[in-house]
């Protein structure tokens, strides 16, 4: 493919993903997918268990939901033989350049979708365009199969150059949403010195890119199963133990705990479920709920409080109360050196027609959200390395996970553009210092 050829592709790749959007641990077509396309440059992509820890994996839906979805995705076409060397499970990485040379940069880019039903409003340009989500309940409405094409257009136009001196790494990573995928593939950053996330849109416009967002806030997203027993409501409520009272108290317990005076954090219950009849005390209730904070300390505070608010709640109805951890990233924030060589690369470059190719680069952003591409940074910079989240922006027609989420596709091909000098500028240094 030559490089007019990349920039027509890029927003069909992203159309076909959008279409096929599926949720985290079940990107099988999407996986599939990507590998066959970067089989088709040439490339070697490892794909489920070969480059993701199955048993790392958090957040899992059940094993019934696993199979349905690749069934699914081969109904849809999947490439069999890849399907049957991912087995369970989903996820790709793919090296580019020379095989006896050193990793110099790893790249994420995230493949899942949300739990959510895309606008069918003939204003919506996904709708208007034919390529709506065909999955109900499934929507691409983060902008991550935006992500997912750009990986695929950097692999691209990588193969279209000259030779790398040392090689990239593209992780194309399974649910990011809800935090839980990057600690399934920590091991495929292990000794990289450098890291880079993207991120399209959140809030900043097209013709803008940020290269060193800071403020990713630790997350932890947990699920709470209280347990009491069922009764007559009228007859015998005394011996029952109600599991709804225990789960409502807890809500309003955990939105009452006190903010820290010194940082930003947050704490949501975002589903609540219990119960079946009205004359029945409930013996079941679900919380889902997340906490945030703007350090590791403050958020294993957070958490160690949130837990005791769920057991103390579930003590005082005497209900069990089991507590599991279903999504978990730390807190992080780009190296500001990277940050501002990633910026200057961005500056050099041209439009054909000799205008900077960006209206606006900026390196420190705050970012005020969480996402697992925090799990690497962290990971690299400890062991010496430096990592940076960019945030390349892209004019919305509606906010993050909303049902008419859209993004202006003018961002992708700057954005590209952008990121292949980044993988040539740092595959040609001589020491990665
Ligand atoms: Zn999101
Ligand atoms: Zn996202």
């Amino acid at each position: 493919m030559d490089a007019q050829q990349i920039r027509a592709a890029l927003p069909r790749w992203r159309h076909e993903l959008h279409a096929h959007a599926e949720e985290g641990w079940t990107e099988f077509w999407t996986t599939a997918r990507v590998a066959a396309i970067l089989q088709g440059l040439g490339l070697s992509p490892r794909v489920g268990a070969e480059a993701i820890d199955r048993t790392a994996r958090m957040g899992l839906p059940s094993a019934q939901r696993l199979a349905a979805a690749r069934r699914r995705a081969q109904g849809e076409g999947a490439d069999e033989a890849l399907l049957h060397r991912m087995g369970d499970c989903t996820g790709a990485v793919v090296d580019i350049g020379p095989q006896a040379a050193p990793v110099a940069l790893a790249l994420r880019f995230d493949l899942d979708a949300l739990p959510l039903t895309e606008s069918h409003s003939p204003e919506h340009a996904p709708a208007a365009g034919g390529y709506a989500s065909r999955h109900a309940g499934q929507c691409h409405a983060c902008g991550h199969d935006a992500h997912t094409a750009l990986g695929l257009g950097l692999a691209a136009l990588l193969r279209t150059g000259p030779e790398l001196r040392r090689r990239v790494r593209l992780l194309f990573q399974p649910a990011e949403e809800g935090v839980r995928g990057a600690a399934a593939m920590l091991d495929q950053v292990r000794g990289i010195p450098r890291f880079l996330a993207v991120h399209i849109g959140l809030g900043l416009p097209t013709g803008t890119l940020a290269t060193g967002a800071v403020g990713l806030m630790a997350s932890t997203k947990f699920d709470a199963v209280f347990s009491g027993r069922a009764a007559h409501a009228a007859k015998a409520p005394q011996q029952g133990r109600d599991a709804l009272k225990g789960a409502a108290t807890a809500l309003l317990g955990l939105h009452d705990l006190p903010r820290y005076g010194d940082g930003e954090s947050r704490i949501h219950v975002g589903e609540l479920r219990g119960g079946g009849a009205r004359n029945v005390v409930a013996d079941r209730a679900v919380l889902r709920g997340e906490t945030r904070a703007i350090t590791c300390e403050m958020a294993d505070d957070l958490f160690a409080r949130a837990r005791d608010v769920l057991e103390g709640a579930a003590a005082m109805y005497g209900l069990g109360c089991r507590i599991s951890v279903v999504g978990q990233a730390p807190a992080a924030a780009s190296d500001a050196d990277l940050a501002a060589r990633l910026a200057m690369l961005a500056r050099s470059l041209r439009t054909e027609h000799g205008k900077p190719l960006f209206a606006h680069v900026q390196e420190r952003v705050d970012m005020g959200a969480s996402d697992d591409a925090a799990v690497f940074m962290r990971a690299v910079q400890a062991d010496g390395g430096r990592a940076a989240y960019a945030i390349l922006g892209s004019s919305l027609k509606a906010g993050h996970h909303a049902p008419n989420f859209d993004l202006d596709e003018a961002c992708l091909w700057p954005g590209l553009l952008w990121l292949e000098a980044v993988c040539r500028a740092i595959a040609s240094d001589d020491t990665t210092a």
